[in-house]
Formats: C-alpha cells, sequence, structure tokens
C-alpha cells in the first residue's frame, strides 16, 4: 500500500537532500512535486489543496530557514502533516459503561465487513473480550453461513436467525442479540449488517433502523481502499443516511494508490480506527496515523514489528533465543530453525521486511522474497542428524549428497546453506560483539 506515493515523496526528498539553504522557488518546486505524488495517490482534490498549502505555510517560516538541516525539517513537516491528515491521534474503542458494547458494521456489499466482523472478534478476544458476532445481514445468500465460518475460525459466539424461518427482520435479529449477549455474558456484540453493491435508500433505512433499535457505541463504516476516490463519495452518502463513528479500510494490500486512507478522515471528519491487509483474520490491526505516515515516507514502522514480536512469542521464548544468540557458538542449526520458525510466526516475510526504515526502495527485491524459500531451508535442515546440526562442519560431501537426497534439494542449495549459517554466526558475533555485550567475545568484560 502507499507504494507509489512513497515512492514520489522519497524521490522528492533525496533531491532536497542535496540543498543548504532553502530558497522560496525550492520550497514551491518541492510543494508542487508533492502535490503531483497526492494527486497520483487519488486523494482528494480539496484534502491536496490543504495539505499543501499547510506545507508550505510552515515550510517558508521560520522552523525550516533557521534550521540546520533545512531537508529534514521539510520531512518533519510533510510527516506531522500526513499525521494530521490521517487523523493525528490513535482513536481507541470507546467501550460502553454496562456492558454489551455494541459495535454495528455499515458499509456497501463486498467492502470486507462479514471478514472484519471475523478480525474485529479475534482482535477483542486477544485483549481478553468475550465478543458475540451477530448475523444482520439477512439479504444476501449465504451471508449467515459466511458468518458463522468466519465466527469459528475466530473462536467467536455466533448468534443468527434460526434457518428456515423465512428472511427474517434484521432489526429483531439486532435487537434480540444484545439481550442474548447479557444472558450468555458477552461483553461485546458486533452486528454484521446488509450491503449492497451500490449505495441505495433502503439499504440506508435499514442500516439506520438497526442503528435505532441497537444505540449501538460505535458505528463503524467500512470501505474498500481499492475503490480510490468512489470511497469519498460511498462515505460521504453513509454519513449522511445512518451516521458513524469510525472508519475502517479494508484491502489496503491490494491497494498502491492509498488515497482512500488519505482522504476519508478529511472529507468526513471520522477518524479510521482499523486498517485490514488481507483475507486472513491476522491481517488487521488498530490504525495508527503517525505510524502510517512513517511507513509512507520509508521510515519503516519500528512500533508496529516490535508489537507483533511481542504479541507472538513468549518472553521466556524470546529470552532464551536471545541467550543463545548471546553465546556465540552455542548457537546450532537447530536454533537457527527455531529462530526461522518464530520468524515465521509473525507473519509473511514480505510484510515483516517491508516494516524496516528503507526497505520503500528495496521493494523490487522484497516483491522476490519467496516465502517457500523458508520451507527448503527448514527440510534441509530436518534433513540432517542431530550431529550435523549441532557441528555443520562435520558435513562433508558424502553427507551434503544424503541430505540433498532427503530433503529434495540439489547438493549445492544444502552446500549454500551451510555457508550462510556460518556467516550468519560470525555476523552475529561482530555484532554481539560491537555492541559490548558482557562476556561475548570481543565484547566488554
Ligand atoms: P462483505 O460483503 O462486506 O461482508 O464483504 P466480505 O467480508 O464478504 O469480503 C468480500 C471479499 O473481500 C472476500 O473475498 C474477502 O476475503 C475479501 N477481503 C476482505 N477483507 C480483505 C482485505 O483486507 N484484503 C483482501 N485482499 N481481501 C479482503
Amino acid at each position: 500500500m502507499f507504494e507509489t506515493l512513497s515512492d514520489r515523496l522519497t524521490s522528492v526528498f533525496s533531491s532536497l537532500r542535496s540543498k543548504g539553504r532553502l530558497s522560496d522557488a525550492d520550497i514551491d518546486a518541492t510543494c508542487r512535486e508533492i502535490r503531483i505524488a497526492l494527486l497520483e495517490a487519488d486523494v482528494a482534490l480539496p484534502v491536496v489543496r490543504d495539505f499543501v498549502s499547510h506545507v508550505k505555510e510552515r515550510a517558508r517560516g521560520a522552523e525550516v530557514s533557521q534550521a540546520l538541516n533545512p531537508a529534514q525539517q521539510v520531512v518533519k513537516i510533510v510527516n506531522d502533516e500526513l499525521v494530521q491528515i490521517l487523523g493525528g491521534e490513535t482513536r481507541r474503542l470507546r467501550y460502553a459503561k454496562t456492558p454489551p458494547t455494541v459495535i454495528m458494521l455499515a458499509g456497501l456489499q463486498g467492502a470486507g465487513k462479514t471478514t472484519l466482523a471475523g478480525k474485529l472478534a479475534r482482535w477483542l478476544r486477544e485483549q481478553g473480550h468475550a465478543p458475540m458476532l451477530v448475523a444482520a445481514d439477512l439479504q444476501r445468500p449465504n451471508a449467515v453461513q459466511q458468518l458463522q465460518v468466519v465466527g469459528e475460525r475466530a473462536q467467536a459466539a455466533v448468534y443468527a436467525p434460526e434457518p428456515g424461518n423465512g428472511v427474517g427482520d434484521p432489526v429483531a435479529v439486532a435487537r434480540d442479540s444484545i439481550e442474548q449477549a447479557r444472558r450468555r455474558q458477552h461483553d461485546i456484540v458486533i452486528i454484521d449488517t446488509a450491503g449492497r453493491l451500490g449505495i441505495d435508500q433502503e439499504l440506508m433505512r435499514q442500516a439506520a433502523d438497526i442503528r435505532d433499535a441497537v444505540s449501538p457505541d460505535e458505528v463503524l463504516f467500512v470501505v474498500d481502499a481499492m475503490i480510490g476516490q468512489d470511497a469519498v463519495t460511498t462515505a460521504q452518502a453513509f454519513m449522511d443516511g445512518v451516521g458513524f463513528d469510525g472508519v475502517v479500510l479494508t484491502k489496503l494490500d491490494g491497494d498502491a494508490r492509498g488515497g482512500a486512507a488519505l482522504s476519508v478522515r478529511h472529507i468526513t471528519g471520522r477518524p479510521i480506527m482499523f486498517a485490514s491487509t488481507g483475507e486472513k483474520l491476522e491481517d488487521f490491526d488498530a490504525f495508527h496515523p503517525d505510524r502510517m505516515a512513517s511507513r509512507i515516507l520509508d521510515m519503516g514502522d519500528i512500533l508496529t514489528l516490535i508489537e507483533q514480536a511481542q504479541r507472538t512469542f513468549d518472553e521466556q521464548e524470546a529470552a532464551k533465543m536471545a541467550g543463545k544468540l548471546v553465546s556465540g557458538d552455542g548457537f546450532t542449526l537447530d536454533d537457527f530453525l527455531e529462530q526461522m520458525m518464530m520468524v515465521r510466526k509473525m507473519g509473511p516475510l514480505k510484510n515483516l521486511l517491508g516494516m524496516m526504515p528503507g526497505m520503500g526502495q528495496m521493494r523490487d527485491q522484497l516483491n522476490q522474497v519467496d516465502e517457500r524459500d523458508l520451507d527448503r531451508v527448514a527440510a534441509i535442515i530436518r534433513s540432517m542428524t542431530p550431529g550435523e546440526r549441532q557441528d555443520p562442519k562435520i558435513i562433508n560431501g558424502s553427507r551434503r549428497a544424503r541430505i540433498a537426497r532427503g530433503s529434495g534439494v540439489t547438493v549445492t542449495e544444502v552446500a549454500g546453506l551451510v555457508t550462510r549459517f556460518f556467516d550468519a554466526q560470525k555476523m552475529m558475533k561482530q555484532v554481539a560483539g560491537g555492541m559490548g555485550i558482557p562476556g561475548m567475545p570481543g565484547g566488554r568484560k
């Protein structure tokens, strides 16, 4: 997501960096480039105008002319403005004083509401809540069943009308679900409503009726980021027809431009609260404007990376691995395999690497990252004897041939892996030494 914008802006800034002081002409030229970058990213025109005029005003002011490094100061201003346009502070969910908290999802059909219901349920469950999903989309064939499947995957309860009871009344289902949730001690109710392929009055009325019947604590408008400028029109229509408190952007994984993300907040005045980045339940997180801005400017998103790591590994596991790393020579191919599997658990490698600063410029290489490479490496290590894993130096020609046969790869691949392992071992010693880790070879004593 945001690749085009990110590429454009980074190149604008890299040409600025060669300059010492910035003249008004430099600033004007930069602002023109930023404007083009935003328009190309499909950001709505009024948003572009405001954005550029803020940047220009600040860039001409004292904070840039008196800065030691004017170019860097401009990057900072653009970063600040991006954070602002994306909503400033992270907006968290508001929970009801007396449970259950009622969250209602609204949006067009295909926006990703049902998928999102599951994602949200999983996310809330991880935080210790007991959510219940409610099937109030009784229009689309299979919608109820789809929610049941999603609920099962998210290990969340689903409240749905009995099959065979005719079309059913979504308003009644939604209303009854609150009572059910209370009785079954669910502290959060997530109501999935029906969508249409296009905006229509009937759809708006039904959503408004459900809203009136359950008085939700949060109405979330779910919108597919890939529909570009249409996202703004749709948001406006839902704002007028139903009203909402926050926005969820879906399919950010498929949208290279990201204009919707940058426009929706400014146009509707409602914050983006969550973002979906794939079809799997895990591809979902709270939306943090500052982190997103940082990603757009290719400054990386280390915070999210750290959080993902914390969520995936328990502390003991991490401490054990850190201990191994620090002990240098004790690091074996078994540890290597274990470490690789830990990284694997954190999610697709490409996403992880994409969060590192400066990775935006290596996008082509990133796109070539093949998850299957990891599986091959794992297969090679698993074909080794425990002795070979402990001490790969003993792997000679005939052992290499046996391992290659066992793992279905070539002898050269086996040799390559062993060489890479030795390199990694060497590098770890240097890094640990360079960081002055006490007790490490070359480190502080
Ligand atoms: P609904 O009609 O609003 O309930 O939409 P669905 O939840 O059925 O989603 C429509 C399609 O979009 C499904 O095929 C989902 O798998 C897919 N989808 C949902 N969210 C995402 C996402 O974040 N990324 C991608 N790539 N696909 C998504």
